[in-house]
């Protein structure tokens, strides 16, 4: 069991949530890193008294820094000091919970320093897949998903033989829109996309399961982490968000991972693997629900989800091409530059828009990312 955790994205949905098991589990949190929240990090940082902070932004740096004064803990800035919190000595884990490309960085950071990494940071394996995984077989680091159908796959694994699994069932809520035609997604608002029936999360994620992206980049996630092959997965909307996912394995059986939507959870299971304690969240109980269903999803209409399918099937950069294409599509939403659909059209058009190219390096994926952002940054401003 760890006994010591560095949280990247600490004032974020996963971030806070980490905290309150670490509280629960008396684990020591020796570094925390927020993008721009000071005085939610304020807070933490008073509360769990780590020897690093790291903010972000750097315009935010002078004021932490002076608010902090008193308290002797160092504060750090900018993508360096995500850096030096991913390889701090006294760490036994690093959570990476932050959101988007930035997280890919401190992640091969920490492998590189040997590090295990407790990954809810979905970009890191669909913009670097290759590499990450590459690194962690080089270092002998493990990966501990945080996302919860990946954690769902890693706990029906335990006891059975991973070559001996012949796919994978990965459930999806299907969103606020599940059944809306692709007319009706014409108009929906940004409110109605921030409104999820079952998770609570943040913004970027809440709209990437709007437009089923969201599964997309756990679709190509899980081919990394799992080693799998695109048509070993299946996806399957599941609108209870009760099985968080499933493995079926070559004698037919199938075996799922259950329990209420609540990601503390597979962020305990994590954090204490292989033990398993009492979770600061509610028992599920099958019979309030009464009635589980299983549909397939709408690949027409959720055009995202088709484009991330299609991307981790050609290789390559896409997956990489397709995240960043996406990071700017919902910027731009969230900003009221596009509609709704627009996100889903910008997604896919970077398919046609790319020649195959290789990633085999960090700065090959950021050449794709920086690619990506700039094609899509000229087709808002058309
Ligand atoms: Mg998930």
């Amino acid at each position: 069991m760890i006994k010591t955790v560095s949280i990247l994205g600490s004032t974020g949905s996963i971030g806070t949530q980490s905290l309150e098991v670490c509280e629960k589990h008396g684990i020591k949190v020796t570094a925390l890193a927020a993008h721009s929240s000071i005085d939610m990090l304020e807070q933490q940082a008073r509360k769990f008294m780590p020897s690093k902070v790291c903010i972000y932004r750097d315009d935010k740096y002078s004021e932490l820094k002076e608010r902090l004064a008193d308290t002797g803990i160092k504060v750090l800035s900018g993508m360096d000091g995500l850096c030096e919190i991913a390889v701090m000595e006294e760490s036994d884990i690093v959570l990476n919970s932050v959101v988007g490309m930035v997280g890919l960085l401190p992640t091969l950071t920490a492998m590189e320093a040997g590090k295990n990494v407790a990954l809810a940071n979905k970009e890191t394996l669909v913009a670097g897949g290759k590499i990450v995984t590459e690194l962690a077989k080089k270092k002998g680091v493990t990966i501990y998903p945080i996302d919860s159908e990946h954690s769902a796959v890693f706990q029906c694994l335990q006891g059975n033989k991973r070559e001996q699994l012949s796919k994978m069932i990965l459930t999806a809520s299907g969103g606020p829109f599940f059944g809306y035609t692709y007319d009706q997604l014409r108009n929906v608002t940004k409110e109605q996309a921030l409104k999820h029936p079952n998770w609570d999360m943040g913004n970027k994620i809440t709209i990437d399961s709007a437009t089923l992206m969201n599964k997309g980049l756990e679709f190509i996630e899980a081919k990394w982490l799992f080693n799998l092959r695109p048509d070993q997965i299946e996806i399957v909307v599941h609108r209870q968000s009760v099985v968080h996912s499933a493995v079926e394995y070559n004698d037919y059986s199938v075996i799922a991972q259950m329990g209420v939507p609540d990601m503390k959870i597979p962020i305990q299971y994590a954090l204490l693997y292989p033990d398993r304690m009492e979770c600061p969240t509610g028992r599920l109980s099958l019979t309030d629900y009464g009635k589980l269903t299983f549909e397939k999803p709408d690949y027409d209409t959720f055009k995202c989800l088709s484009a991330a399918i299609e991307a981790i099937k050609r290789g390559g950069a896409y997956p990489c091409l397709v995240n960043s294409a996406n990071e700017e599509a919902v910027r731009a939403f969230l900003h009221d530059e596009i509609k709704f659909i627009q996100i889903g059209e910008i997604v896919s058009s970077v398919l046609d828009k790319f020649e195959y190219f290789d990633i085999n390096s960090y700065e090959d994926v950021t050449k794709a990312d920086t690619m990506a952002r700039e094609y899509v940054r000229s087709v808002i401003s058309k």
